[in-house]
């Protein structure tokens, strides 16, 4: 074992299993290690580098950013800031926007959204909050809590109350619990990702949004994974054809650094007031400015490529041999082998040169960037076609 990972087993907290690799640099779909092995990268840092390693153009707007300020805190306004939630407003129909850091951080502000409406217009009672069995939604104790993963809860109790949990696609079942607790919002990923790749029926999430107009609860929908083109749609919920009161995104917005993004719709776009939430870092111009960028670039013509690639790698995998189902969407696209467990394959994935993810339910996670060249991802294709078919 080299030094790196050396100091690393040494001082860094054992919460991840990491793949025995350091990667020291990389451009596009293209990753390096120590040894100069070059990597295809199907993963993007879990669905965060948009247009791969060290893209210049989102490169070109940090770094001239970094060059004028680099932080001033929310006591200050800034362009980066207002200019991306101006943007994200203008390309969701969403009224306001609240930045923060990360994933768990934004739905933690969605949530905080929900609890207050309920109590503004249901009484302080109304708290309760119903998320999907297999969701992922953060692991702060909050998230967790809204997380509908039991082994994920074990050790870490007594979680944040107030949560519910309903089986996907389980209309009937989600409707009683809204009959019998007074429920102030319904937190869902339209595309499940750390539970396994599953997107939700469009009848099923179209169903979650009426329930919700009906009864007056906030539809919560988590962007952070499925969200900014991932999806071959901006945001996934609009692959449902609904409007959430509120949508949080994260991961691939930043395009490599770390942001969060709750966005408020009509019903809750004066929730919050000043001190209801904040955030030191929120915001932050070099982080908002790279974000920016990312988000032009998302427009009609791209995400039309973003589907197009997609076509190609369900195509690829729906009857290769040794793949059981491929499920998702867009570029987020899961293959459940027919022997072998996930994690052993992805290793030996990454032996051939192809970085992989893996999910719940025995999933591979497929992720790459959103703009990898097609012959990379026709490599990248072949490679693990092989390993799954061995
Ligand atoms: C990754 C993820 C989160 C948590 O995001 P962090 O930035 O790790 O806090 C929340 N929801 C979904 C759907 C995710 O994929």
């Amino acid at each position: 074992m080299d030094t790196i990972q050396q100091l690393d087993r040494e001082y860094i907290a054992s919460t991840y299993g990491r793949f025995p690799v350091t990667l020291v640099s990389g451009k596009g779909s293209l990753a390096k290690d120590e040894q100069g092995k070059r990597y295809i990268d199907f993963g993007a840092g879990i669905a965060v580098n948009t247009f791969g390693y060290c893209d210049t153009v989102w490169q070109e707007a940090v770094k001239s950013q970094l060059d004028a300020l680099q932080h001033t805190s929310n006591l200050y306004y800034t362009a980066p800031c207002s200019a991306l939630a101006a943007e994200l407003c203008r390309r969701t129909g969403m009224k306001k926007v609240f930045f923060s850091n990360s994933g768990a951080e934004a739905n933690e502000c969605a949530i905080k959204a929900a609890r207050k409406y309920g109590a503004e217009h249901h009484g302080r009672d109304a708290y309760w909050i119903i998320t999907l069995k297999n969701s992922f939604h953060g692991r702060t104790l909050t998230t967790l809590a809204a997380t509908g993963q039991d082994h994920f809860h074990e050790l870490f109790q007594p979680l944040t109350p107030g949560f519910l949990y309903a089986e996907p696609e389980d209309l009937e079942g989600l409707t009683e619990l809204t009959a019998s607790h007074k429920v102030c919002g319904i937190l869902i990923e339209c595309i499940q990702g750390e539970g396994g790749v599953n997107a939700l029926s469009r009848d099923f999430v179209q169903g979650i949004a009426k329930l919700c107009r009906e009864k007056d609860i906030l539809l919560l929908c988590d962007e952070v994974q499925a969200g900014n083109g991932r999806s071959g749609q901006l945001y996934s919920y609009m692959n449902d054809d609904v409007t959430p009161d509120v949508a949080t995104t994260a991961k691939g917005l930043g395009g490599g650094l770390p942001i969060g993004v709750t966005m408020l719709g009509e019903k809750v776009q004066d929730i919050f007031h000043p001190g209801d939430n904040g955030s030191t870092f929120g915001g932050n111009p070099v982080v908002c400015a790279g974000a920016l960028s990312v988000l032009k670039r998302l427009d009609d013509d791209f995400l039309a490529e973003v589907r197009a690639k997609s076509d190609y790698l369900f195509r690829a995998f729906s009857k290769a041999p040794g793949v059981k189902q491929v499920t998702g969407m867009g570029l987020m696209i899961g293959v459940e082998p027919e022997k072998g467990s996930a994690a052993e394959l992805a290793g030996r994935c990454l032996e051939r040169g192809l970085l992989v993810l893996t999910a719940g339910q025995n999933r591979l996670r497929l992720l790459p960037a959103l703009n990898i060249p097609d012959s990379l991802l026709q490599e990248g294709t072949e490679i693990l076609k092989e390993v799954l078919a061995d």
